[in-house]
């Protein structure tokens, strides 16, 4: 059984034995007008006793928040007289206060009953005044009634200030302090339940006063119920314009412009959902492409040490995990008293350092595929409920839907760039980094090479080992290439053997050095010759097996060198050149560097 259902029993137990001692053993106590009818009364309080009992045992499992109080004053104040009904709830916080072991759920609770507590009070010393509780049975003046009247309102204010103040002490930890926008929200919402509840205080006690019974009582009960579906309404409202803007925003973020960005999405998607629900810190898990991982990709706000940024989750893996591996929401009111997260390995004495910590995790599901998942985090028992989850869960899909969206756009643009057997930037795309290289090295007065190169005899390589095989060893080739330029140069391949390289920033001699390293380089590497090409290309001659040596063949390439701006300014004349030269290096013999400026140097000898 859950600690908090055994703090409960006796609380609501007590309850129970008072109201039937109020009722039974001292009938003369009670002085309510719904007191001629007992029984079906008495009955009511049983079975609200027994909810009270019973909810938090079913509430972790329903994943709802425990409002235990409210309820058990709800039906004593409808079977007892206000003041009486006031010493049941005293009862059942200190039980509450005294058996639970956590001070943080403790001073919860305790704010709870004391807020009850007050109601109870100004109600019961208001409706005294009004003569509708003769416990002082005396002759008052009419303008008691009046008093009456001022104390129901003075007790809407007290009311409201104490939740004003609890709100308060409530947000001083949570996100963004008392600047946050949910608190601005939180605390209007209070006072739209002042607003309404304060004139229907008056509104019943008039009733009461006029009819009396059970017929006013259940007038006021009506009118109670109307008016708190309006402020239900109002607060409803303005939480669902919210979710709409924030939808809006989404969905502008989502959108598919020149540079759809995910980084941005997640980052709106953080920002808005922290203004639909109250919490301490949010997490966005994210799957990378590919990955089996989940990651930490945001935390808000990040914690000095221990911060979750970065850190992954498997499949089915804690709470998180297990969230991504169903596609379904999570509420946990107590992550602590959870086996499945890890401060359930905790001893009791390190729990209640850590105090309880509630969460809330939402899947981020499109077509059926889990993208990551958000999960939010409370420093207060049984926090979310399933109107934070709801509110959530939209937002959830459209982030999900967005993410996939700018995902495949990515792919398809990554597809239209590259060559589809090498992986390397295809002819069009080289051609417009060549463009854009040269513009930028204009700009910035700065330098550029590109290497232009061909496979020596690469026909007779086909002719011998077949297309096939031939396919394999350019992209084994590209691969060499690839690696052997810096991050900030680009390869392409020109045509069927021929690939291009752009190096910015990089003078004529430097790119020849690197032209003829990379030469060198793919002289020495063997390369298949046989019909089935192995699945890894060995790093050098000498890790081949000596009886499969035959097997390896070695291959040559002939390259030309351009420069910009020394040999052409114009991206299209810059590849003339640099093919030029690379046919001059094939007429000198193959395996060999030529540069556009010897070519022309030789051309004037020439002449
Ligand atoms: P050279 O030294 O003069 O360059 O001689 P080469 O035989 O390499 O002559 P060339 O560059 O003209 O030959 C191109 C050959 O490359 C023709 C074709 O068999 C081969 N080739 C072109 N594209 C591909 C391709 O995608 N796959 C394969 N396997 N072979 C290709
Ligand atoms: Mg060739
Ligand atoms: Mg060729």
């Amino acid at each position: 059984m859950p600690a908090e259902a055994r703090t409960w029993i006796p609380a609501a137990s007590a309850a129970l034995a008072l109201s039937v001692y109020g009722f039974y053993v001292e009938p003369s106590l009670i002085a309510w007008p719904l007191s001629n009818h007992r029984a079906p009364l008495v009955l009511l309080f049983a079975v609200m006793a027994l909810i009270s009992c019973l909810w938090p045992v079913a509430a972790p499992r329903l994943g709802q928040r425990v409002r235990l109080t409210p309820l058990v004053a709800l039906s004593a104040i409808l079977v007892l007289p206000p003041a009486l009904a006031t010493v049941p709830i005293i009862l059942a916080s200190l039980v509450f206060v005294i058996v639970h072991q956590e001070a943080a759920v403790r001073r919860q609770a305790l704010g709870q009953s004391l807020l009850i507590i007050l109601t109870q009070l100004t109600t019961g010393s208001a409706l005294i005044q009004m003569r509708l509780l003769p416990v002082l049975d005396q002759n008052l003046p009419p303008w008691t009634i009046f008093a009456g009247l001022v104390a129901i309102v003075v007790f809407g204010a007290l009311y409201t200030f104490g939740l004003f103040v609890q709100q308060l002490l409530r947000h001083r930890a949570s996100i963004g302090g008392p600047g946050d926008q949910m608190w601005r929200v939180t605390l209007s919402n209070e006072f739209t339940v002042y607003c309404v509840g304060a004139p229907f205080a008056a509104l019943q006690a008039f009733l009461l006063l006029r009819n009396g019974g059970v017929l006013g009582a259940a007038a006021a009960v009506g009118i109670a119920s109307l008016l708190a579906l309006v402020g239900k309404f109002v607060v409803e409202r303005k939480m669902l314009r919210r979710q709409v803007a924030a939808m809006q925003k989404l969905t502008e973020s989502a959108a598919l412009g020149k540079t759809p960005s995910s980084t941005r999405l997640v980052d709106e998607f953080l920002d808005r959902s922290r203004g639909l629900v109250l919490c301490d810190r949010v997490r966005i898990w994210l799957y990378n492409d590919g990955d089996t991982l989940l990651e930490c990709v945001r935390e808000h706000p990040s914690r000095h040490n221990g911060s979750s940024l970065g850190s992954v989750r498997r499949m089915g893996e804690e709470l998180v995990g297990r969230v991504a591996e169903r596609k379904s929401a999570m509420i946990v009111p107590d992550a602590r008293r959870d086996a499945r997260h890890s401060l359930y390995a905790l001893n009791e004495r390190q729990k209640s350092q850590v105090g309880p910590i509630s969460q809330l995790m939402v899947p981020l599901v499109a077509n059926n595929e889990t993208l990551g998942v958000i999960e939010f985090e409370r420093r207060q028992w049984g926090a979310f409920g399933n109107a934070d989850r709801e509110r959530i869960q939209c937002l959830a899909t459209l982030v999900a839907m967005g993410l996939s969206n700018i995902r495949r756009h990515q792919d398809v643009v990554q597809l239209a760039v590259t060559d589809g057997l090498t992986g390397l930037y295809n002819k069009r795309h080289i051609m417009s980094i060549l463009q854009d290289e040269i513009r930028r090295a204009e700009r910035y007065g700065h330098t550029l090479s590109i290497l232009m190169m061909d496979l020596d005899n690469f026909k007779q390589y086909n002719d011998t080992y077949g297309h096939v095989q031939g396919d394999v060893m350019l992209t084994q080739l590209a691969k060499i290439i690839q690696d052997s330029i810096r991050a900030s140069d680009h390869a392409g391949r020109y045509g069927g053997e021929e690939f291009i390289v752009i190096m910015p920033e990089t003078s004529k001699q430097a790119a020849r050095l690197t032209a003829d390293r990379m030469r060198q380089s793919i002289e020495t590497t063997p390369f298949p010759g046989r019909s089935r090409a192995p699945e890894t290309l060995p790093a050098s001659m000498a890790d081949c097996f000596p009886e499969t040596a035959d097997n390896w063949v070695s291959k040559t390439i002939s390259i030309g060198v351009a420069n910009y701006p020394s040999d052409a300014q114009e991206a299209r004349l810059l590849v003339g050149l640099a093919d030029d030269a690379l046919y001059q290096a094939k007429r000198l013999g193959r395996n060999r560097v030529v540069s556009a400026n010897e070519l022309k140097q030789a051309k004037h000898a020439a002449a």
